[in-house]
């Protein structure tokens, strides 16, 4: 089976303009940024979506979110203020099967979104 994008990502095969990387996560500008900053924050470990997650992913997930927070604060968005978006599924507009997070910022959003 072909595997996804983001692992491909993950392993270098398919380049990306990294913004953070550690054991367990990687962040890299999103190709099609929506916002003036717009990056991705993605688990190493290759989880489809929101739908697949568990308990033993609990450190991962919350790693995400303390990632997020030094990624603001590099990108000087953290006092103007940001957005974390996780799409699931054909409704929630996933497009790559590999869970990720949205970070973005750097203008004012709206809300709800579309
Ligand atoms: P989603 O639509 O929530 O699944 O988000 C997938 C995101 O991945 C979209 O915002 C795409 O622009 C982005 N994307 C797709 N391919 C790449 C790539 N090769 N490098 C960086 N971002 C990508
Ligand atoms: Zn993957």
């Amino acid at each position: 089976m072909e595997e996804c994008l983001f692992c491909k990502i993950i392993k270098g095969e398919i380049p990306s303009e990294k913004v953070y990387e550690d054991e367990l996560v990687l962040s890299f500008k999103d190709i099609k940024p929506e916002a003036p900053v717009h990056v991705l924050i993605i688990p190493k470990q290759h989880i489809s979506s929101i739908n697949d997650l568990n308990e033993d992913n609990a450190k991962v997930i919350s790693h995400v979110f303390s990632v997020a927070k030094i990624i603001a604060k590099k990108l000087n968005i953290a006092e103007t203020g940001y957005r974390i978006v996780s799409n699931c599924g054909e409704d929630g507009g996933q497009t790559v099967s590999h869970i990720h997070f949205h970070l973005l910022g750097g203008r004012t959003l709206r809300w709800p979104p579309g």
